[in-house]
Order: C-alpha cells, then sequence, then structure tokens
C-alpha cells in the first residue's frame, strides 16, 4: 500500500511572514510530495511495499540507502510541519518547559544550543530536540539522517536547514530563518505531546 503525503496541519498561509505561501508550495507541494512518489515508487511491488512509514525508515537504514533517502525525508518533513504552528514560538510550557530547564537551565540556553545546532550543520540536514533517559538533547543530522533510527530517544521537535527550507524567504541569511523558527513557529504542544510517549 503507497506511503501517503498528508496534509499540512495548517494553511500554506498561515506562517506568514515568517515562512511565506510560496516556500510552502514548493517545499511541501514538490520536495515533500517527490519523497512520497520516489518512496513509493521504491517500495512497489517490494517486501516493504505493506509497511510502515516508520519500518520503512528503519529497515532500510544503512541497507538501501536511495530508500533510506527518500523515505526519512517524509518523515522528517512531515515531522517537521507538525514542529510548526501559527503564533507559535518563544518560551515553552508544560512539561517541556520544565524538561528544558532542567537540562538546559533555562530557555535561553536552550536557544542558544538549538540555534547553534542548525546554524553549524554544514549542507544540507535537520536540528532536532530528543528526549532521552529523562533529559533532553540537541542533535543535528546531515541530509536524511533522522533520529527516528535511535531506538533510545524520542523526537520532539524539528527544524530543516535545507537551503530550500528558507532561500526563497531569506535567501542566505540560515540564521535569520532559524531565529523566526524558534520565536515565532516552535509548536511546544506538539512537542509535549511527544514527551508525554518518551
Ligand atoms: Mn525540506
Amino acid at each position: 500500500m503507497p506511503i501517503s503525503l498528508p496534509d499540512l496541519p495548517y494553511a500554506k498561509g498561515d506562517l506568514a511572514p515568517h515562512i511565506s505561501a510560496n516556500t510552502l508550495d514548493f517545499h511541501y507541494g514538490k520536495h515533500h510530495k517527490a519523497y512520497v512518489d520516489k518512496t513509493n515508487a521504491a517500495i512497489a511491488g517490494q517486501p516493504l511495499d505493506d509497511a510502515s512509514l516508520e519500518d520503512i525508515v528503519r529497515a532500510s537504514a544503512g541497507k538501501d540507502q536511495g530508500l533510506f533517502n527518500n523515505a526519512a525525508q517524509v518523515w522528517n518533513h512531515t515531522f517537521y510541519w507538525n514542529s510548526m504552528a501559527p503564533n507559535g514560538g518563544g518560551a515553552p510550557t508544560g512539561d517541556v518547559a520544565d524538561a528544558i530547564n532542567g537540562t538546559f537551565g533555562g530557555y535561553d540556553a536552550f536557544r542558544q544550543a538549538f540555534a547553534d545546532a542548525g546554524a553549524t550543520q554544514f549542507g544540507s540536514g535537520w536540528a532536532w530536540l530528543v528526549a532521552k533517559d529523562g533529559k533532553l538533547e540537541v542533535r543535528k543530522t546531515l541530509n536524511a539522517e533522522t533520529p527516528l533510527t535511535d531506538k533510545s530517544c524520542t523526537p520532539l521537535l524539528t527544524m530543516d536547514v535545507w537551503e530550500h527550507a528558507y532561500y526563497l524567504d531569506y535567501q542566505n541569511k540560515r540564521p535569520d530563518y532559524i531565529g523566526a523558527f524558534l520565536d515565532n513557529l516552535v509548536n511546544w504542544d506538539f512537542a509535549n505531546a511527544n514527551l508525554k510517549n518518551a
């Protein structure tokens, strides 16, 4: 059964002016859709044809780089859309606020660590907040690499730092995009929901 392209959790214009509808037209409508189509082409008639997306990502990791790249990018992008919300960002609330204070000593230190991870990921990749062993960690991954393949942790949030995520709105100014993500877009309700399953 083919995997599907999930609907965006908001309208394409709802993240503006921080991320434009034009960016989402390309990023969701072209890039994310292409990862879905290429994954489906790769699994058609193959043993993973009926597998869940998560199982496809885990089964292909380290074994079938072409399939892994596309399937992981499908999962990462869906997780990224849900990591953002209109009027999001700023200091967290709920259990994740307590966890951030416990791990990083406060929101400002977390914000710096997450922004640094995104800014220093050379080339294409992702910045993540994950829960592991009752603490939180900021990580960065290259290209399609994803903490989904690390069963010892639970992803809470991600930020896409591939150029296609920000170039139409920010050109080369990746730090400006990162600042807008942190201050105006982070969906802390999503992070809290993920933390409950950690
Ligand atoms: Mn992307």
